[in-house]
């Protein structure tokens, strides 16, 4: 590990006056940023702690909530309002990582997490996103994980969140601030695809800070989240879905679908979601509606399977949520 200096801001001017200083990077439960610092793959000349900063979950007025970027995992997985509002964001929370990583980690350091790919973690093999224009060893290699929509012939990698997939899939904001004001960001636009350059992973520009996700009120049907990985329990997603459905008068009003563990962003399934808007809920269509998704996904030499998986896991995710919305 490189050395460097470590300072806690009191308050968002002071944190954003040390984060815009070269070489500062900002630190919240430290829980992926420290990791790749001992694997010395990032190298932070200053951590500015903003874990004091942004701790509340707010009302928004509308029926939606704000949630502060330094609430640690655990505790927006817990809040009364987030289990009864947005089932599927508690549960995504849950999935990821193990009680003792939720408890440490924020809202916002989780957004930022960066890629498991191993490639990107093993200085000797060439990766794109850690060092740019040095190839991309996943591409031709052990690429089980790694993603089968909008990759690039640069990386191939996943974005790792199990969080953001949700938030996805409700249509949440990001709030960011500079030196100069604030900005909100859908999350469907905050993390951007690879393309050419996929050390750029979000629209975050030099020194921003994150301050709050907000969520808007959730869509009148019940919500999941459904990950499917190696292990029960402290793996990261194969495949994940997070969907809303709302019937009403036998056709589906409104429907939210995200997938998890696919692409290097969290992929709203837009195609899905179009396919399925004022149909029947029925088993065929949903299993029209995944197919339709699904026909843009490309597979590489391990992780083909993933397209027939994400396809069966959206139609029995939406069947799940159809029987619950017949039973309410
Ligand atoms: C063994 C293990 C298993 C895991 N399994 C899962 C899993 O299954 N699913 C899952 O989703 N996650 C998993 N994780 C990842 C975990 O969720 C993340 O490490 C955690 O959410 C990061 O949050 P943090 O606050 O610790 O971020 P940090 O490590 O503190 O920071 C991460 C990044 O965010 C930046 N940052 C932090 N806060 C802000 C802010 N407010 N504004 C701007 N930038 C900011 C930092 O500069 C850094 O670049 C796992 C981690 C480990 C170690």
């Amino acid at each position: 590990m490189d050395p460097f200096t470590y300072e806690r801001a009191s308050d968002h001017q002071t944190a954003l006056t040390l984060g815009s200083r070269s070489g500062a990077k900002y630190v919240g439960g430290g829980t992926n940023l420290v990791d790749l610092m001992r694997e010395t793959i990032e190298h932070p000349t200053m951590l500015v702690d903003v874990t004091g900063l942004s701790c509340a979950i707010e009302e928004t007025g509308d029926g939606g909530l704000r949630i502060g970027a330094g609430m640690r995992n655990t505790a927006v997985a817990a809040d009364r309002r987030v289990r009864e509002r947005y089932p599927m964001l508690s549960q995504a929370i849950l999935a990821g990582a193990s009680a003792q990583i939720r408890n440490m980690a924020t809202v916002g350091g989780n957004l930022l997490q960066r890629t498991r790919c191993g490639y990107f973690y093993d200085d000797a093999a060439h990766c794109n996103k850690r060092e740019p224009g040095a190839g991309c060893d996943a591409i031709e290699g052990f690429n089980r994980m790694h993603a089968i929509f909008g990759a690039s012939n640069a990386c191939v990698a996943t974005h790792p969140s199990d969080m953001a997939v949700a938030l996805a899939a409700l249509k949440a904001v990001v709030t960011v601030e500079n030196r100069n004001g604030a900005r909100d960001i859908p999350l469907v636009d905050f993390h951007v695809l690879p393309g050419e350059t996929p050390h750029v992973e979000t629209v975050l520009e030099a020194g921003e800070l994150i301050t709050a996700v907000t969520v808007p009120a959730g869509i009148a049907g019940p919500s999941a989240y459904r990950k499917v990985r190696d292990r029960a329990s402290y793996a990261f997603a194969l495949i994940s879905v997070a969907a809303a459905l709302e019937v009403r008068d036998g056709v589906v009003k409104e429907v939210q679908i995200a997938l998890g563990g696919v692409a290097h962003k969290p992929w709203r399934a837009y195609v899905a979601e179009a396919a399925l808007q004022d149909g029947p809920p029925t088993e065929a269509a949903f299993r029209a509606a995944a197919q339709a998704e699904f026909a843009a996904a490309r597979g590489l030499r391990d992780n083909a399977f993933k397209i027939e998986l994400g396809q069966r896991v959206v139609i029995d995710t939406l069947v799940k949520l159809a029987a619950l919305q017949e039973t309410r």
